[in-house]
């Protein structure tokens, strides 16, 4: 089907990796498959990281290696570094998101590395990637967390995340993303770096990953989606969290992101619920986690047809 808008569920990775039950992966491939199934065209599946620092993605090789496997997914996996790319690389997943901060602070704390030796380990997977043939469909794309704001260093500035931003596409990204990692944002500030990020990136692709730790994320999605962003992380019952936004609460449920976009007229080709299915298996899974969203719980409005039903003319 046509999309108008592409939502992704950043859920098996985004919303497990503070979560202290390790899911087995037999579990994490049923919310991805049951995600497939209602339409989700992107999932992050998982962290190539070492497994001493997050036991959750001790399976990350299976999990990527699986979902790479799925018809109609795109599946998309996080790396802090070259060692996890190359890990990556091995799954057949076809893209791979390299995470770095704006704000100096949060880079040293959450990949302990300054943001200069963060972007010549970036230039280091894109080289990888070029040097061999086997990966040319692989893309690498690269989110700069902390773009909306810090709980180190608070504010940052929207020029600093708009020169990091230029450097990053100097250095070959194929995609971006522009993550409020701590939930500072708010409606009009997003309207702002994306109105300016948007043209800068030119054909790259621009994606929104909103923490909904002060309410506002499904506002500032909207206000996103207003400058012509057509990019959303979410993530299914707004799992998640970050190891340094004490009190963060997840990114903003993807359940309720979908109803906001089919409810604009925009096609995002899920179907609430079909998706009702991947969010029993994720309460099924994790009884002890918070979970939010909204819309699963209350139902749909009466009458409601969501854009993606309405037959093209
Ligand atoms: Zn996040």
């Amino acid at each position: 089907m046509t999309r108008d808008v592409i939502v992704r569920d950043v859920g098996p990775r985004d919303g497990l990796q503070l979560v202290k039950a390790v899911v087995p992966t037999e579990t994490k491939l049923d919310w991805i498959r049951a995600d497939v199934a209602a339409g989700v065209p992107e999932i992050e599946v998982c962290s190539f990281v070492p497994a001493h620092i997050i036991p959750q993605f001790a399976d990350a090789v299976d999990v990527a290696t699986e979902a790479a496997k799925i018809p109609d997914l795109t599946a998309s996996a996080l790396t802090p570094n070259l060692k996890g790319a190359q890990i990556g690389f091995t799954t057949g997943i076809s893209k791979i998101n390299y995470v770095m901060s704006v704000s100096e602070t949060h880079n040293q704390k959450n990949v302990r590395r300054t943001r200069a030796e963060s972007l010549e380990g970036f230039r280091a997977i894109v080289a990888a990637r070029d040097a061999d043939p086997n990966l040319k469909g692989v893309k690498i794309g690269i989110g700069l967390a902390t773009s909306l704001g810090c709980t180190l260093e608070g504010n940052v500035p929207e020029s600093e995340t708009l020169s990091l931003l230029e450097q990053v596409l100097e250095a070959g990204a194929d995609e971006v993303m522009l993550p409020d990692t701590v939930g500072y944002a708010h409606p009009t500030q997003v309207r702002s770096l994306f109105s300016k990020a948007i043209p800068i990136c030119g054909d790259v692709p621009v994606w929104t990953h909103f923490h909904d730790t002060r309410g506002l994320g499904i506002a500032n999605a909207l206000a996103a989606l207003e400058t012509g962003c057509i990019r959303f992380d979410a993530s299914l019952a707004g799992l998640g969290g970050c190891p340094f936004a004490p009190g963060a609460t997840g990114n903003i449920a993807l359940e309720d992101l979908v109803f906001l976009l089919e409810s604009e007229g925009l096609k995002t080709g899920v179907d609430l619920e079909a998706l009702a299915v991947a969010r029993a298996i994720v309460e099924a899974a994790l009884p002890d986690e918070r979970k939010f969203g909204m819309i699963l719980k209350a139902g749909l409005p009466k009458g409601f047809v969501p854009a993606s039903q309405i037959a093209a003319e």
